[in-house]
């Protein structure tokens, strides 16, 4: 999509800190982040969001963006204290980039309800 973000910092027309990528999926250190440590997890190609995964996307993405999630876990050493995985789908769930995208928060306390 030629006007989303989350597409140029997979093509590097945008400029991020690149924590994990492969063929398929790519992370990288949110730009505000809201915890000290929040990273985000992204379908290379362009999906809207988790209402937009049909059966092949599905299987192709989720597998691979949560083995990388669990990888960026250790690299992060969130395991011991533990850690939040969200993704915001729509307007009531908050989502404000229209490419999907699961947000690894840690390092501190979170709470519950989200707001
Ligand atoms: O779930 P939501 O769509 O609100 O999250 C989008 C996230 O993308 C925000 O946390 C925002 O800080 C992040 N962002 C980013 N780099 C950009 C634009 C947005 O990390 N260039």
């Amino acid at each position: 999509m030629d006007n989303c973000i989350f597409c140029k910092i997979v093509k590097k027309e945008l400029p991020s800190e690149i924590v994990y990528e492969s063929d398929n999926v790519i992370a990288f250190r949110d730009v505000a982040p809201v915890a000290p440590n929040h990273i985000l997890v992204i379908p290379k190609e362009h999906v809207e969001s988790l209402s937009d995964l049909d059966d092949e996307k599905r299987k192709n993405f989720l597998p691979e963006i949560f083995g990388s999630i669990n990888e960026l876990v250790s690299k992060e050493n969130l395991m011991e204290d533990g850690y939040r995985v969200v993704t915001n789908c729509g307007k009531d769930g908050g989502q404000t980039v229209g490419h999907l995208h699961f947000h690894l928060l840690g390092g501190r306390g979170m709470q519950w309800p989200p707001g």
